[in-house]
């Protein structure tokens, strides 16, 4: 019998952070550059995979690599993507087990690369076949025409995924995959009004300039500013793909929002309609009905809510398309894919950052949840008594956040809704009396009078003390980015037109359904879909990818110690092997270990004839290994301390 166990034969620093020693930050970061110098991108944490972004492209995703870890054990070869999706896929097919990989990591840190990987590995080792392949082809190819409309070029990374996705694969009882469902949250539709310096609008914007035929072309191109010379080779040949698939000129308008001449021979929206919608804003209450006229500011405010919603909202709906050309009838089992942000922690933070931060909580959460109650079934099948974890709970946060009565996006809400003169301050004001006294909120102004001599704290902004660390929050713009709105004005003319996508993107604007209450914010619905995620996820036994960035700079080979400390603090990684380590170490089935030890004790070397189970019984009792440090599992031998692993494999190298 083969008794590979490479996690410690010709490793590079330790393949798996559960036996490093000692444990410290220190150690944890040169293991990782150790490695990553070394090309070894993964590392283990137990069964968590953290991978660094090379930016370069390595041999190591070719199929020969496919075949190597096909059907092997997790712990068998290297630290690899492949073996994470491989124990996911065959646990699914073989188990009846749904599963979910979540990946996190910073902006540009490798997860829509990751994600790729994962769905690559398991189209290349599940079912074949012509309709099988069709289901394949439609799933991945999903993926760019979603990259083409909710990805952009930032300063992070040339092609940012600028939309949280989850994707449920679904497959049958074989193992063949089905089709799937796409989730898609919190796009980032500021981008269509406006770009940081030295950023770009989506792609699609650019897609359609390069290859979209002459008299599509218009001139004036309101929102995408360092157009041309930016334009990616590629998007050409990408446009003829997306061509027959998008109603692009949709997008012409969006572009092209100020002229509106040409919106309303797009949309087929009488003219005096729309501009009445600009100049005005009507305040429905009850029986009444006040128009304002807008002043220029308002105006443009309005036309980029326009142009935000518009997007938003087409990108919703092309979600929704792709969703109805992969859907299936029977769901057998799921593998459910979430690649979204990670932790932000800017120099200024404002609502998004707030919000995204909040999903992290929520999926640390989950995490710690879901990897006591892995470890806690793991020792109840293996017959092992449980020792209590002493860990950080985050709920508290959580609730800091998301209390229906107290918590942050309540009272937000709260404020948005309230008659009267709402801005930021008045918001931050409740918030300093609501929450002064709760353990992770800080605000200079709150009756708490804690924080009012801490200088680093301005009066305009509120500190979180995430699970990850401090996050500063500037007030500036929660308000209004929760409110999210759009003058109903403007929802009415959109459904005026003769343009049937545009008139069902904007349901609300029709007059017969005149709803007074207004729509839910952008903070509630966000609470509503992450709880939907979060339900989701744990029917699922979950799979870790953890990504982290070397360097800012997108360059090979560079690795910048205190950039990765930093991610390896707020993804909490530290926390992840100590938790993992709290019980046992190491465990691994008994025919391995013997096989790999039995030359260190006679009576097992050369051959032991009974169970290996008493094998190794045998074996530790002749090492005279301390019973405190190992524990008799059902099909596993558990060991306390990675000291007690070194120990046996200097005795075994003594001997070699
Ligand atoms: P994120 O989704 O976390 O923002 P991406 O997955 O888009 O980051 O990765 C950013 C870029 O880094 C990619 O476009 C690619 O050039 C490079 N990259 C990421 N992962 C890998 C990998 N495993 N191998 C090679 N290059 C990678
Ligand atoms: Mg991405």
């Amino acid at each position: 019998m083969e008794t590979k166990t490479s996690l410690l034969d010709n490793m590079i620093g330790v393949g798996d952070m559960v036996l490093l020693e000692p444990l410290n930050e220190d150690t944890f970061i040169n293991n990782l550059k150790k490695r990553f110098d070394h090309s070894e991108i993964y590392t283990y944490i137990g069964s968590v995979v953290i991978s660094l972004n090379p930016y370069r492209s390595l041999p190591i995703y070719s199929p020969e690599k496919v075949e190597e870890y096909r059907n092997r054990n997790f712990y068998e070869l290297s630290p690899h993507i492949f073996a994470l999706s491989d124990e996911a896929y065959r646990s699914l097919r073989d188990q009846d087990k749904d599963q979910c990989i979540l990946i996190t990591g910073e902006s540009g840190a490798g997860k829509t690369e990751a994600s790729k990987l994962v769905m690559s590995y398991v189209a290349a080792v599940c079912g074949k076949g012509a309709e099988v392949n069709q289901v394949k082809e439609q799933l991945l190819q999903s993926n760019p025409v979603l990259e083409a409309f909710g990805n952009a070029k930032t300063v992070r990374n040339d092609n940012s995924s600028r939309f949280g996705k989850y994707m449920d694969i679904e497959f049958d009882f074989k193992g063949d995959p089905l089709g799937g469902v796409i989730s898609n949250y919190l796009l980032e539709k500021s981008r269509v009004v406006k770009q940081p310096r030295g950023e770009r609008n989506f792609h699609i914007f650019y897609q359609i300039l390069s290859g979209g035929s002459e008299d599509l072309l218009c001139k004036s191109y309101a929102y995408t500013v360092f157009l041309f010379q930016i334009i990616f080779t590629t998007d050409a040949s990408i446009f003829v793909s997306l061509v027959c698939l998008l109603p692009f000129k949709l997008l012409l308008l969006i572009i092209t929002i100020m002229r509106l001449k040409e919106i309303c021979e797009l949309t087929g929206i009488d003219q005096s309609v729309l501009e009445r919608a600009f100049s005005f804003r009507t305040v429905e209450a009850k029986q009444e009905k006040v128009s304002t006229t807008l002043n220029v500011a308002q105006a443009y405010y309005a036309r980029d809510a326009l142009a935000k919603n518009l997007y938003s909202r087409l990108f919703s709906w092309l979600v929704t398309r792709i969703n109805e050309s992969i859907k299936t009838k029977v769901r057998k089992k799921v593998m459910g894919v979430l690649d979204i942000y990670g932790f932000e922690i800017f120099e200024e933070n404002s609502f998004e950052q707030f919000i995204i931060n909040y999903c992290n909580e929520k999926l640390q959460q989950i995490f710690i949840e879901l990897t006591l109650k892995e470890e806690q079934e793991e020792y109840i099948r293996e017959g092992i008594e449980w020792t209590h974890i002493e860990y950080f709970n985050n709920a508290i946060i959580c609730d800091l956040i998301e209390n229906n009565q107290t918590g942050i996006l309540a009272m937000l809400d709260e404020e948005c809704l309230r008659p009267g003169t709402v801005t930021d301050d008045t918001f931050l004001e409740k918030l300093n009396q609501i929450c002064a006294t709760h353990q992770h909120f800080e605000s200079r102004m709150s009756k708490c009078s804690r924080f009012l001599n801490d200088t680093s704290l301005p009066h305009c902004c509120f500190r979180i003390q995430h699970y990850a660390g401090k996050v500063m929050y500037q007030v500036e713009g929660f308000v209004d980015k929760n409110n999210d709105l759009l003058y109903r004005d403007l929802s009415q003319a959109m459904w005026k037109a003769n343009h049937s996508l545009i008139k069902d993107l904007f349901p609300e604007g029709n007059p017969a359904k005149i709803n007074l209450k207004r729509p839910p914010t952008a903070g509630s619905q966000f609470k509503a879909s992450v709880a939907t995620l979060m339900k989701n996820l744990q029917t699922k036994n979950p799979n870790y990818i953890r990504c982290i960035k070397p360097n800012d700079k997108k360059a090979a080979h560079i690795f910048n110690d205190a950039l990765v400390c930093h991610q390896v603090r707020y993804l909490g990684l530290l926390e992840n092997v100590r938790v993992r380590r709290a019980g046992y170490a190491f465990r691994q089935p008994y025919e391995p270990c013997l096989e790999r030890y039995k030359m260190l004790c006679k009576q097992t070397w050369p051959h032991w004839r009974g169970p290996a189970r008493d094998g190794v019984k045998v074996l530790f009792n002749d090492l005279e290994i301390p019973e405190e440090e190992y524990s008799f599992g059902r099909s596993k031998i558990f060991i306390r301390n990675p000291r007690t692993l070194f120990k046996l494999e200097d005795l075994r190298k003594q001997r070699l």
